[in-house]
C-alpha cells in the first residue's frame, strides 16, 4: 500500500516536472558522478565529463567554506558544448537572453564554450544551487547578486568598476527597484548593481558566513560611499569561487 502511494506520488512529481519543462535533459554523451554531482555532457570523451565533475567539486568546496554549510542531496548538472542543442533546452523566453539557465532547484544547465567560461558558468549555477537549498526564501536580486559576486565571469572585465561609473541618481534609482527583479527594465544592469550590493555586504557587513546575508539590511548612503572610495582589495574570507578554490 505504502509502495503504491509512493509510486503514485513519484508519477505525479514526474508529470509535474514534465509539464513545467523540468525533466532533466539527456545530452547523450558521457556522464560522470562525483560526491555531490551527477554530470551529463554532450561530449564522447569520458575525460571531459570527469574534468567537469572535478571542477564542480572544486567550486563546491569553495562554496561550502563561504556558506558554512552545503546542500545534502546529489545535484544533476547538464553540460552542452553545442550551443544550438543547449538553446533547445531553454524556455523560449530565455533563448534570446543568452541565459545559462537553471530549472528551479532541479538541475543546472551549462553551456561550455571553453574551459574558463564553462567553469565560471558552472560556478555561477552552483551558487544558485546552494541558495535554493540553504537560503530558499531570499529575493531574486540577492540570489542573482550572489551568483554574480561569488562567481564573476573572468573574461567580462571589472564589473564592479563598471557599476561604480554609474551616476549617483541612476544608482539610487536602481537600488530602489532591486526588489522588483526579474521584472522591469534594465535587467542586466540591475543584476550587476545587486552583485555590487552583495560585494559591499560581504566586505563590510561583519558576516559570519554568506547565510548571514539573509538578515542583512542595505543602507544606500553607506553603499554609495563604499563604491566610490573602495581600494579594490577583496577580503580574504569572501573571495570569488575560483580565487578561493585554487
Ligand atoms: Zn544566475
Amino acid at each position: 500500500m505504502l509502495l503504491g502511494m509512493r509510486a503514485l506520488w513519484a508519477l505525479l512529481v514526474v508529470s509535474l516536472l514534465g509539464a513545467t519543462g523540468c525533466t532533466t535533459p539527456e545530452p547523450r554523451g558521457t556522464s560522470a558522478e562525483s560526491a555531490h554531482y551527477e554530470i551529463r555532457t554532450d561530449q564522447g570523451s569520458a575525460r571531459f565529463s570527469r574534468s567537469v565533475a572535478q571542477a564542480a567539486e572544486q567550486a563546491h568546496a569553495a562554496l561550502k567554506r563561504l556558506y558554512g554549510d552545503e546542500p545534502v542531496s546529489s545535484f544533476p548538472v547538464v553540460v552542452y558544448t553545442d550551443q544550438r542543442a543547449f538553446e533547445e533546452q531553454l524556455a523560449p523566453a530565455l533563448r534570446a537572453k543568452g541565459f545559462v539557465g537553471e530549472c528551479e532547484d532541479h538541475y543546472a544547465l551549462v553551456l561550455w564554450r571553453d574551459d574558463d567560461k564553462g567553469k565560471d558558468t558552472l560556478a555561477h549555477e552552483l551558487v544558485h544551487h546552494f541558495n535554493a537549498e540553504l537560503l530558499p526564501d531570499i529575493p531574486y536580486w540577492l540570489d542573482e547578486g550572489l551568483a554574480k559576486a561569488l562567481a564573476p565571469k573572468r573574461t567580462a572585465g571589472d564589473w564592479l568598476e563598471a557599476v561604480a561609473t554609474l551616476r549617483e541618481d541612476e544608482l539610487r534609482a536602481r537600488l530602489r527597484t532591486l526588489d522588483s527583479l526579474p521584472e522591469g527594465e534594465d535587467y542586466s544592469v540591475r543584476c550587476l548593481v545587486a552583485a555590487a550590493v552583495v560585494r559591499f555586504a560581504l566586505e563590510t557587513g561583519d558576516l559570519a558566513d554568506v547565510r548571514a546575508l539573509e538578515k542583512w539590511k542595505l543602507r544606500p548612503d553607506d553603499f554609495l560611499k563604499w563604491l566610490r572610495g573602495r581600494r579594490g582589495n577583496l577580503s580574504k574570507r569572501f573571495q570569488p569561487v575560483w580565487a578561493a578554490g585554487s
